[in-house]
């Protein structure tokens, strides 16, 4: 039985929007003031995580945490829902198996009960940031650039974290801003995207309502792949001579641009899908996978390496914030059935695939992209019925068809789980 509480999505979603400012070299007891509250807000998350853990209920675990710490109750507040996170997390992630402890200068969650922010033109410093800490009210003048004041002027904030690094501390101010997203009904332009399998890092396919190819794009990673394995190389002898800190040196450059590549091929994705009227983009659902692949271990080390989640987290994030609807669906098979007849893929180790049945030849990864939309067309008449929002099988239509009849279901359950998977 498909549960239908499962298809219910929200018509809008939450856009967080962050932006930094430096606390202007604080003195000796605003220092230590603010050290005093991160250690002591540390304790009391660490507090709340292992009470949570043992079934205290919460309101007596916020009563016991006023009395050992001198944080203000908005801070109390903040340190529970950031223990609440983290506990759930940690009890729905089945891989993490480390219970989850804070250490050093934990970043302090203020919300507005806690944190405000002054302008004061008048003064040498002119935003002052006044925050509840352990020994009282805080004041310290903050710096960012012209852009972000202009923000924080005119936009209400939803929280704001206090950091620490080397050269000093550090205000994250976090927006949130609600963005309209088209409703399931509504779709009209699908952009499938297969992430990681073969040569491209990505591949893009956008089809209509009736499955016809409207744009197919490549991301290709050669050189990714080829910069990432010299990394690989260089570390090995770093590693022979022991050089720790240029070991070190050599994985910041290569996250660095990894990140660069990924924030390039996501922008492109969103880009593409924007030139669509009520578009949404289908992934396929990539948690846990790599837990499932083995492709011994030098494969290993290029396929768990993958920034796979990273690139989806990146592409989720871009087509919200331009009101783009992103669903995911199973990943089984998409690139192991014909497009046109259902028929079995015969895989070869290069890229091209060829039908047993028609013997049509395709592009595994293009193919996947595909089928990852018809295997949401499959999601959406489950959801719909025959409201005219998913191919009708077995009939072509005026603006013919490519769907062959039975292909939709033979999609479908190919994959063992056939159920649509939420945001
Ligand atoms: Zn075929």
């Amino acid at each position: 039985m498909l549960n239908i509480s499962i298809f219910f999505y929200a018509r809008s979603v939450k856009i967080k929007n962050t932006i930094q400012f430096k606390i202007i070299h604080p003195n000796k007891n605003k220092k230590h003031s603010l050290n005093t509250t991160m250690r002591q807000y540390r304790k009391c998350i660490n507090f709340y995580l292992h009470e949570i853990a043992k079934g205290t209920p919460l309101s007596e675990i916020y009563q016991r945490a006023k009395h050992q710490y001198s944080l203000q109750t908005g801070l109390i507040q903040t340190a529970r829902d950031i223990a609440k996170e983290q506990y759930d997390s940690y009890k729905n992630n089945l891989n993490n198996k480390v219970f989850p402890h804070f250490k050093g200068l934990t970043t302090v969650r203020f919300d507005k009960r806690s944190i405000s922010f002054k302008h004061t033109p008048e003064k040498h410093f002119e935003w002052w940031a006044n925050m509840s800490t352990t020994h009282g009210k805080v004041h310290v003048p903050i710096t960012s650039c012209e852009k972000y004041f202009k923000l924080l002027r005119a936009h209400s904030f939803k929280c704001v974290q206090l950091k620490y690094r080397k050269n000093g501390y550090y205000l994250n101010v976090i927006f949130e801003e609600e963005k309209p997203i088209p409703s399931q009904k509504d779709f009209k332009h699908f952009v499938g995207v297969d992430r990681g399998s073969h040569n491209n890092s990505a591949t893009l396919v956008v089809q209509d309502r009736q499955g016809n190819i409207l744009e197919s794009n490549f991301f290709n990673v050669q050189q990714m792949l080829e910069k990432r394995r010299r990394f690989f190389v260089l570390r090995k002898q770093l590693g022979k001579k022991k050089l720790l800190k240029e070991i070190k040196k050599s994985k910041d450059r290569e996250r660095n641009y990894v990140h660069d590549v990924n924030h390039k091929i996501s922008t492109e994705i969103v880009s593409i899908a924007r030139k669509y009227k009520d578009c949404v983009i289908v992934l396929e659902n990539l948690k846990g996978i790599s837990k499932q692949m083995n492709f011994g271990k030098k494969g290993n080390r290029k396929g768990h390496s993958w920034p796979f989640l990273l690139l989806e987290d990146m592409i989720v994030y871009k087509a919200h914030r331009n009101s783009i609807a992103v669903r995911r669906v199973h990943p089984r098979d998409t690139s192991s059935v014909c497009k046109d007849c259902g028929g079995d893929i015969r895989r070869s180790p290069s890229i091209h695939s060829v039908c047993k049945t028609c013997k049509k030849e395709y592009n595994g990864d293009w193919l996947g992209a595909v089928n990852i939309v018809r295997r949401f067309f499959f999601y959406m008449s489950k959801d719909l019925g025959i409201s005219g929002s998913c191919p009708k099988q077995g009939k072509d239509d005026s603006k013919g068809s490519t769907i062959a009849p039975t292909l939709v279901e033979a999609l479908a359950h190919r994959g063992l789980m056939v159920r649509p998977m939420r945001i």
